[in-house]
């Protein structure tokens, strides 16, 4: 039901009923320490003009490996599907449409 239905049978029974939207919740910060766009933009600059590993980032940023592979993975599927990633293209980003795989295969940096 749609929000023109409930409308409507609201009036059609004649009550008056009191529903706001549900509140947005501040997000918690002790649970989780979200990434904003620059904090974004700022990650994929470092992985791709640095070339810096997503393990050397995690270390600076003070963050985790995991959090640091999912703006990676997030910024490559927004590009793949739009062309455009919207967080880096929010701030400006350097590599809104860029993807972060590098042309360079990291195994032959090994030796
Ligand atoms: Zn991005």
């Amino acid at each position: 039901m749609n929000k023109q239905e409930k409308e409507n049978i609201i009036k059609q029974v004649g009550l008056k009923i009191e529903y706001g939207e549900e509140p947005v919740h501040s997000i918690d910060r002790h649970k989780y320490l979200t990434v904003g766009d620059s904090k974004h933009s700022e990650i994929l600059a470092l992985y791709i003009s640095e070339n810096k590993s997503m393990q050397k980032i995690a270390n600076q940023q003070n963050r985790s490996v995991a959090t640091i592979h999912k703006q990676i993975k997030d910024h490559d599927e927004a590009v793949a599907r739009s062309g455009f990633c919207p967080q880096c293209k929010r701030v400006h980003g350097l590599y809104e449409t860029e993807l972060t795989v590098k042309k360079e295969g990291k195994i032959s940096g090994l030796t």
